[in-house]
């Protein structure tokens, strides 16, 4: 287990992390989630002991292992440009790890070769191992990467987006496959991502991050249908933002109320928040979203149409069945939403 415990971290005036409080338990597959600079790979660095905390701890099946060396902290690391060793073939490179191991603890050379191919097994690349990195495609050079992080039988394994510099389709297969590797190898495992849909799909529970702060620490579920704040609402998924006023428990655009609950939602300036899917076509006097038409495409077996809604600066954006007749440009549409979430306009 896994334990984060208050941790800062400022690099000059610059607060990277603040106050961050995290627990993984064992065996669970963890994505790190945020925009660029968010603090993801501070973070990270911090649980493997590649960088140090100014304050806090972190932990290990309960003991303190803030001031341990990385080579004590018994990890392995993807990274996504983790050149490996060019003059060193594919079995040399897995190998790596256990050949550098002080005497007492290193491995005979017959065993390190035996593990070495046995690991290019199991990342699928068994017969490579006497090829050179620049002899294998992008794809297989992170799965080389992979083997020799696992090669030293870390109890954790993190990757710091080790897919990021792939093509979308091998990127989406080395995904799925890690996840199986994760659990035939009973790993815990941290992925940091900015990708939402890869961090939707790997793992167990998501950490999203802004800012050097958690936002939201949750299943994919949690995370898409309940956001904990309007950051969290924006980030995962796709969502419309609209500028509204509760007055009385009623929600008002402008001059038009709108027929939702503010479900006991204090008065004042709000943000309404609602996702492409779930709206449907209202009539003309109903209490929706009045919008024109501007643009009109296919999306995934929908049809998706953007709109403009009076003098609302951002594009409504919705799903429409593909079975339906599409609007035209310059239509007017009533959209209401089907499920929606209010934040406060201030405060993050
Ligand atoms: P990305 O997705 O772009 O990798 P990230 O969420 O992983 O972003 P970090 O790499 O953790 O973000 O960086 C967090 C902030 O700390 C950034 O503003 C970054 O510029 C800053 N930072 C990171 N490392 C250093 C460093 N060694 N010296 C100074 N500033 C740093």
């Amino acid at each position: 287990m896994i334990t984060v415990q208050n941790i800062s971290k400022r690099f000059g005036d610059y607060p990277a992390l603040h106050n961050i409080n995290l627990t993984i338990e064992p065996g669970e597959f963890i994505a790190l989630l945020g925009p660029s600079g968010s603090g993801k790979t501070t973070l990270m660095r911090i649980i493997a002991g590649l960088e140090f905390q100014d304050s806090g701890h972190v932990l290990f099946d309960g003991e303190d292992v803030s001031t341990r060396k990385v080579a004590e902290r018994g990890v392995g690391f993807v990274f996504q440009h983790y050149a490996l060793f060019k003059h060193m073939t594919v079995a040399e490179n897995v190998a790596f790890g256990l050949s550098v191991r002080k005497r007492k603890d290193r491995p005979s050379k017959i065993d390190i070769k035996a593990r070495a191919e046995e690991l290019l097994g199991l990342v699928q690349l068994g017969g490579l191992g006497n090829r050179y990195p620049a002899q294998l495609s992008g794809g297989q050079r992170q799965r080389v990467a992979l083997a020799r992080a696992l090669a030293v039988e870390p109890q954790l394994l993190l990757l710091d987006e080790p897919f990021g510099a792939l093509d979308a389709k091998v990127r989406k297969d080395l995904r799925r496959w890690l996840r199986g590797l994760h659990e035939q190898m009973g790993l815990t495992s941290i992925f940091v991502t900015h990708d939402q849909e890869e961090a939707l799909e790997l793992a167990d529970r998501i950490v999203v991050m802004d800012h050097g702060v958690i936002e939201q620490v949750g299943t994919a579920e949690q995370v898409y249908m309940e956001p904990a704040s309007p950051f969290v609402s924006d980030f995962v998924g796709e969502i419309n933002r609209v500028d509204v006023t509760v007055t009385n428990g009623l929600i008002r655009l402008n001059d038009r109320q709108l027929d939702i609950a503010a479900n006991g939602y204090a008065d004042g300036p709000a943000q309404l928040h609602f996702r492409p899917h779930d709206v449907e076509l209202a009539g003309a006097d109903a209490g929706g979203l009045p919008i024109i038409v501007s643009n009109l495409f296919r999306k995934g077996g929908k049809w998706r149409v953007e709109g403009q809604c009076g003098t609302l600066d951002r594009v409504i954006e919705i799903d429409l069945d593909a079975t339906d007749t599409p609007p035209h440009v310059g239509a007017e549409l009533v959209v209401r939403p089907t499920k929606s979430r209010i934040f406060h306009t201030t405060g993050r």
